[in-house]
Parts: C-alpha cells; sequence; structure tokens
C-alpha cells in the first residue's frame, strides 16, 4: 500500500524529487542536531533553595531538587520546549522543603520516568507528601546506599555517593553527592551537605575535582571549607540563594573565602537563573 502510494508520488517528478531533497535535508539538519546537541546546566532561580536541570547532549533532561515552592515551573517552562513534558530522571539530594516542595507539583504536571534518592531514616510531612506521589505515580525509584554510576553515551555519566555511608554522623543536612562529567567538563552538586561531611568526602579519596561547583548549603560558612574547595579546585561556583534571606545565606566569609582563592562566582539572588552551556566535543 505505502509502496504504491510513494510510486505515485515520485511519478510526479518534479513535485517528488523535491520532496525527496526536502526530505533528506531534513533528516541531515536533524542529525547535525542531535550530534551536536550541548550539555546545558541551569542553576534555576527559584528563591532561597535548590533546584538544578540538566539537559544532556542526547536531549534527556534531569532535574536534581525543586526548591521551595512552585516557581520551579516557571523555571521549567521558559527554559523546556513546551512540547517536552517528560523529565527523564529526578534526583532528590536531601529532604528538606526548600529542595522538595516543588518537586511535588513537578511530580504532576510532567511525566517523571526514574527517580534516584538516598534513603533517610528522618521524615517530615512534606517527605511523607513527595513519596505517596511517587508511589501513586508508580514511578521506578532506584536508592543508592553507597556509589552508583550511570553512563549516558560514553563520554557522559553521572556519579553517586551517599554520604551516610562514610565515617560521618547521620544528620539531616546529609545530602546525596552527584558528580556529572559530560563533554569533559565536571560539575560537583552537593546539597546542603556541611563542612563536617566534606570533610569525610575530602578523607574518601573520591574524585572530587570539578570544573563547577554548585556551593553547598546556599554559600553557609558552615559548609564550603576552605581544604573542600582546594581539593575540589573548581573555576567557578554557583550559589542558588533567595533574595534577602533570613539566614544571612550566602556568608561574607564564604564569598572572601572564592575571591581568596581566585574562585569566580554567581548567586542566583543576583544573576538569577545561571546557565552554563557545554558546546559538543569528540
Ligand atoms: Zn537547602
Amino acid at each position: 500500500m505505502f509502496k504504491k502510494f510513494l510510486k505515485q508520488f515520485l511519478k510526479k517528478k518534479t513535485f517528488g524529487w523535491s520532496a525527496v531533497v526536502i526530505l533528506l535535508i531534513v533528516l541531515s539538519v536533524y542529525q547535525f542536531t542531535w550530534q551536536t546537541a550541548p550539555l546545558i546546566v541551569n542553576f534555576l532561580d527559584i528563591g532561597q533553595g535548590d533546584s538544578t536541570l540538566i539537559t544532556m547532549p542526547n536531549h534527556q533532561v534531569i532535574l536534581i531538587d525543586g526548591g521551595p515552592d512552585n516557581s520551579v515551573l516557571y523555571r521549567l517552562g521558559t527554559i523546556l520546549p513546551f512540547y517536552r513534558r517528560k523529565i527523564d530522571l529526578m534526583i532528590f539530594s536531601h529532604y528538606h522543603r526548600d529542595h522538595i516542595i516543588g518537586l511535588i507539583e513537578v511530580l504532576k504536571r510532567y511525566q517523571v520516568e526514574k527517580i534516584i534518592y538516598a534513603p533517610s531514616k528522618f521524615s517530615s510531612l512534606t517527605l511523607q507528601v513527595l513519596l505517596a506521589t511517587v508511589k501513586k505515580q508508580k514511578i521506578p525509584t532506584v536508592l543508592i546506599n553507597s556509589t552508583a554510576q550511570l553512563n549516558f553515551s560514553p563520554n557522559c555519566s553521572l556519579s553517586f555517593l551517599n554520604v551516610d555511608s562514610l565515617e560521618v554522623k547521620k544528620a539531616q543536612n546529609n545530602s546525596l553527592v552527584v558528580k556529572l562529567n559530560c563533554q569533559h567538563r565536571k560539575f560537583l552538586f552537593t546539597g546542603d551537605n556541611s563542612a563536617t561531611v566534606e570533610k569525610a568526602l575530602v578523607n574518601s579519596g573520591w574524585d572530587l575535582t570539578a570544573d563547577v561547583l554548585k556551593a553547598a548549603h546556599h554559600g553557609s560558612r558552615t559548609a564550603n571549607s576552605e581544604e573542600f574547595l582546594q581539593v575540589v579546585q573548581p573555576r567557578f561556583v554557583s550559589i542558588s540563594v533567595g533574595v534577602k534571606n533570613h539566614f544571612g545565606h550566602p556568608s561574607p566569609a564564604i564569598l572572601e573565602r572564592l575571591s581568596r582563592l581566585h574562585i569566580k562566582f554567581k548567586r542566583t539572588d543576583q544573576s538569577g537563573s545561571i546557565q552554563i552551556v557545554v558546546p559538543n566535543s569528540p
């Protein structure tokens, strides 16, 4: 049936061959776009909280945390194409409200394919609502107890480390460490981990080096220790923080430390969402 239609279509010579040429051009542009898609990391401006959206070169979309309210929906709407209603992977760094409240509405409005998080012995009403929403939608979940790696392509991967598996006190700020290694660039996300956990991370021997670091705990002075920064050696630090927040984040001491170590930084309360584009490389 289709062959017969194609024959008849091509018989109308001029129109037929023009269509074939157009089709070939469309296919090659599509292939070019596919192969040269950049890695895009967006530190979203969602007020006092954390939310990072990553678009991988293979077009998969990853959301780490969702901020303290539904403003994450607006940010997603301005970055993702209107037809993109799927999030391939959602990651919870930990369960504080400024990291997970926004995720509840994201789960209702987007098709989330998979969720990765570290089990927690701490509970809260917000966490119960979040996990109930996940369960209701039957979304596959992966719990990280120690370390894991997820490969997206030969040169793009995500590594995970549950800090509770290190010699640290289990505390509510403890966050799943996520490292993105892609297109020869490395990004490190450490949630709200404290300086005590940073010390354990340094002692763990885990490869912490990164070009870009999301400042831990919104630039708090209880984190972002000098020793940790010396080991990570970031060239750029992104600070997710709300305008005139009650916590005094980021700490002036941390900003001074970054300047002294010649590490460039930006803050979402001053710059809005911070976007980093890494062009495709072979
Ligand atoms: Zn936080």
